[in-house]
């Protein structure tokens, strides 16, 4: 049988990166991409496939950002290069 089904297609999302590969369902080139969601700023759950190498960027972008959050969280401190555009008032 010269056609085989079953193959997907898994690409990364990130800009400029063009890592494609097709296979199947957990095969060895499928197993390299892998989804990640977040809440964003306007509070919509958003989702993008990226491959190993910017999984890890993504990673240790939401590990500083749970650092940010958590000093934020402890005592208001703002992290460096952060401003805020309106105040709220009493
Ligand atoms: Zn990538």
């Amino acid at each position: 049988m010269s056609v085989q089904e079953g193959f997907n297609r898994y690409a990364c999302d990130v800009g400029g990166c063009g890592k494609v590969n097709y296979d199947r369902e957990g095969g060895t080139y499928a197993v390299r991409y892998v989804e990640r969601k977040w809440i964003d700023a306007n509070f919509q759950q958003r989702s993008a496939t990226f491959c190993t190498d910017h999984a890890a960027k993504f990673d240790a972008i939401v590990r500083a950002h749970d650092a940010d959050f958590a000093a934020f969280m402890k005592n208001g401190a703002m992290p460096s290069g952060v401003t805020t555009t309106s105040t709220t008032t009493k």
